[in-house]
């Protein structure tokens, strides 16, 4: 415990002091955990890509971002890193419930997104589950009260939300809304929009930095994800690797 606290204490002012050196080449240059380092060395993951580069570090800090790169470019781990570090810093244990939840447009990328955190996290103690349906919901419902992180596809989640029984959500950390530009193609926003308002308290002033960070990540950049970010996001960074030359 004690060194836990000390390890904490450490990683929390490496995260707040970090300045990015001219070169990031491996993922031991970003201020994470031994844990999180372990788990991604031993998923052979060495070199951050150019999304997770960037994205990291602000994310880390407990900002909001709006992170667009092009399909292919490693965006899963640049959210699912500092997720759960931000959990992690925290010293979120397997008993204090629903900590992040990660939406993915399809059951393919939730299960995707879902092998890649057991993966990466596998020193970290905690429980995750997917919420993609194919289950009862009064099954699926058990199962999720006692699950940390959750890989969910809207209309799922919304169900679970919805329900009388569902789960307690106030607690959630880290909002990860993921593929956001499919989300949108695919007539989520209604969903998405719901879903915001179940993890955003009702005491909370429009204007005051909520207690939930939000990362939002997408391959294009189109007006609706504007109005997307505009809703769900709060003072953002604006990381953008689709630019040209890059
Ligand atoms: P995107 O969401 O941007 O389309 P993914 O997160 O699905 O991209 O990653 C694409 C592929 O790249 C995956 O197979 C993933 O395992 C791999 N990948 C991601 N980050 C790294 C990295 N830092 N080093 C090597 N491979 C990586
Ligand atoms: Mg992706």
């Amino acid at each position: 415990r004690l060194r836990i606290d000390e390890e904490l204490k450490e990683l929390q002012a490496k995260v707040d002091s970090w300045v990015p050196p001219a070169e990031i080449t491996v993922f031991n240059e970003l201020p994470l955990s031994a844990r999180t380092l372990k788990g991604l060395k031993s998923s052979h993951f060495l070199n951050p890509t150019p999304i997770q580069q960037l994205a990291i570090p602000p994310a880390l800090r407990g900002q909001d971002l709006l992170g667009s790169a092009k399909t292919g470019s490693g965006k899963t781990l640049a959210f699912l890193i500092p997720m759960l570090e931000r959990l992690y810093l925290d010293k979120w244990g397997p008993m204090d419930g629903l900590g992040a939840v990660v939406i993915s447009p399809t059951r393919e990328l939730a299960v995707q997104t879902f092998n890649q955190l057991r993966d990466i996290g596998k020193y970290h103690n905690f429980s995750a589950g997917l919420v993609i349906g194919g289950k009862p919901l009064k099954e699926e419902q058990e199962r999720l009260g006692r699950m940390n992180i959750l890989i969910a596809t809207p209309g799922r989640l919304l169900q679970h939300l919805d329900s009388t029984v569902g789960f307690e959500s106030s607690g959630v950390k880290v909002l990860v809304l993921d593929e956001a530009d499919r989300l949108l193609d695919l007539g989520f926003l209604p969903a998405l929009r719901a879903i915001i308002g179940h993890f955003s308290s009702g005491t909370q002033l429009s204007n005051t930095k909520p207690n939930r960070q939000t990362l939002l990540f997408s391959a294009t950049q189109t007006k609706d994800l504007a109005s997307l970010a505009k809703l769900s996001l709060y003072q953002p960074e604006y990381i953008n690797c689709n630019k040209a030359g890059e």
